[in-house]
């Protein structure tokens, strides 16, 4: 049994080490407990030792906790998304981390405008080329960003989201946070029409130290946390 309370001020501890070394102010860096397959009850002792943001990477299974917990905390849907599944999270989410596509941005564009919001997304981008990674080559990035930017005003870019693979060496997964980071700084400078470049979410469980060092803002941790996952229940 995982100790919830100690997990996370251990995970917080380590995030202001890791920023001191690096010469980064810890405020700029946040912790986001990702929640799938976390049971409710948990979620809300996390929330009442200072979680403030979850992640869930299934829109119905994200629904089904809002409905008991709403907004005693922010909500972000991480992981790859089904269009026909934006109508389960749209009035519920801070953030989506895995805008990816342009029938992806249509439908969540068209949601939101619906419902009267702006939606928060990330730009996922798959640095690493794996096959098995969603995201966009970093190629398509820029040309992706300026089409959201002039078609799809119920949505707001405030940055990047990757996954690095689990089974590689540090030095890789190093090269692909930073290849985030650059791209990052190459859209920035492209000046683009109500794009921010402020937010990269990177790094989880198992490398969440070298995402802070490569200037990650938002760190996405499950299995420190909560344990490992049983999907079984
Ligand atoms: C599950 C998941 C995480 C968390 O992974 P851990 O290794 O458990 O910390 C982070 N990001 C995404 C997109 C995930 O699906």
């Amino acid at each position: 049994m995982t100790n919830i309370k100690e997990s996370i001020e251990n995970i917080r501890k380590s995030i202001v080490e890791v920023c001191q070394k690096s010469g980064r102010n810890p405020d700029d860096v946040m912790l986001l407990a990702v929640t799938k397959t976390v049971d409710v009850d948990i979620i809300e002792d996390a929330i009442n030792y200072g979680i403030t943001q979850v992640g869930e990477n299934k829109p119905q299974e994200l629904k089904r906790k809002y409905e008991i917990l709403g907004d005693k905390v922010k909500w972000h849907q991480i992981g790859s998304l089904q269009s026909n599944k934006v109508k389960y999270i749209i009035d519920k989410v801070e953030l989506i981390h895995s805008l990816d596509r342009v029938s992806l941005a249509e439908e969540i564009d068209a949601r939101a405008k619906n419902i009267g919001r702006t939606i928060n997304c990330l730009v996922q981008v798959n640095i690493s080329g794996e096959e098995s990674k969603h995201g966009l080559d970093p190629d398509e990035a820029v040309e992706f960003i300026k089409k959201c930017s002039k078609n799809y005003k119920n949505i707001k870019i405030k940055g990047l989201m990757t996954m690095a693979p689990y089974d590689v060496e540090e030095d890789e997964i190093r090269k692909i946070f930073r290849g985030l980071k650059n791209l990052s700084i190459k859209i920035e400078n492209e000046k683009i029409h109500n794009i921010d470049m402020t937010e990269l979410s990177m790094g989880m469980s198992g490398d969440y130290k070298i995402a802070i060092e490569e200037g990650a803002t938002i760190v996405r941790i499950g299995t420190s946390l909560f344990g490992k996952r049983n999907y079984n229940v």
